[in-house]
């Protein structure tokens, strides 16, 4: 299965996507948590990306395809992958499809996570992101057992710099304009699967389980 998760910030796409690739065995990719581990280990691509992560503007298209086409090449990717927060532009999209069509192969599904401008805002400043597993937590909707402390590793939870209150309505504006267009997009190729991304994460993995299990 290939799968595409696509939403806008804070919808829900790496919560999901945890529950997802347990579910159906396929690697998940996660262009956001690439760029974080990036910039915590100082490496180049980290030192660019982290310009543009803290405006809450999208990195450029070069640093994020070169970056995705090294992961593709790894070998857990050839039965498939889930890709969390990729693409999210135009050109990612096309440069997505090319790579695929090389290897005579298609997106199974692409899942779009639809959710309002006010529960995104809420759940984003009520975020919190274990530093050590990357896990995610929530505040007012899924508050870890013990304070700031992850339940899974036991990790100190954070609250990512790009959560910031003025960050935010960036990226929510850099989504509108720049990753929007991309459900058209798969609309188009007729393999877009909307869900409606406000119920509590368990429906909302049900349905995305009864969504995939149709078409896998
Ligand atoms: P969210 O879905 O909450 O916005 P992510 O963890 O997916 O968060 O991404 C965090 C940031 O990393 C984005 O705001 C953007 O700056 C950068 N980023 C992630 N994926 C991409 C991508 N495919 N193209 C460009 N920038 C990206
Ligand atoms: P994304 O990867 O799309 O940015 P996350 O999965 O990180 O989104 O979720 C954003 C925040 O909202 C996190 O704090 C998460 O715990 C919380 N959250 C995710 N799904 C739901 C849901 N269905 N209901 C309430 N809160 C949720
Ligand atoms: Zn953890």
């Amino acid at each position: 299965m290939r799968i595409v998760l696509l939403g806008s910030p804070g919808s829900g796409k790496g919560t999901q996507a945890s529950k997802i690739v347990t579910v159906f065995s396929i690697p998940h990719i996660s262009t956001g948590d690439m760029f974080r581990e990036n910039i915590k280990n100082g490496t180049p691509i980290g030192l660019e990306a982290k310009k543009y992560i803290e405006k809450g503007l999208l990195v450029p298209d070069d640093v994020t395809l070169s970056m995705i086409e090294d992961r593709f090449s790894e070998s857990d990717c050839t039965n498939g992958f889930l890709l969390d927060g990729f693409p999210r532009t135009l050109v990612q999209a096309e440069a997505l499809e090319a790579e695929l069509e090389k290897n005579e192969k298609k997106l199974t599904a692409v899942v779009n996570l639809d959710v309002s401008d006010e529960t995104i805002i809420s759940r984003m400043t009520g975020r919190r992101v274990c530093n050590s597993c990357g896990s995610t937590y929530n505040l007012t909707y899924n508050k870890p057992k013990v304070e700031n402390t992850c339940d899974y590793c036991r990790g100190q939870l954070f609250i990512r710099d790009d959560d910031k209150q003025e960050t935010v309505t960036n990226r929510l504006r850099v989504y509108k304009n720049e990753t929007q267009p991309l459900i058209d997009y798969y609309k188009g190729k007729d393999i877009l699967i909307t869900i409606n991304g406000e119920q509590d994460a368990s429906d909302v993995f049900n349905n995305i389980r009864k969504a995939l299990e149709t078409v896998r």
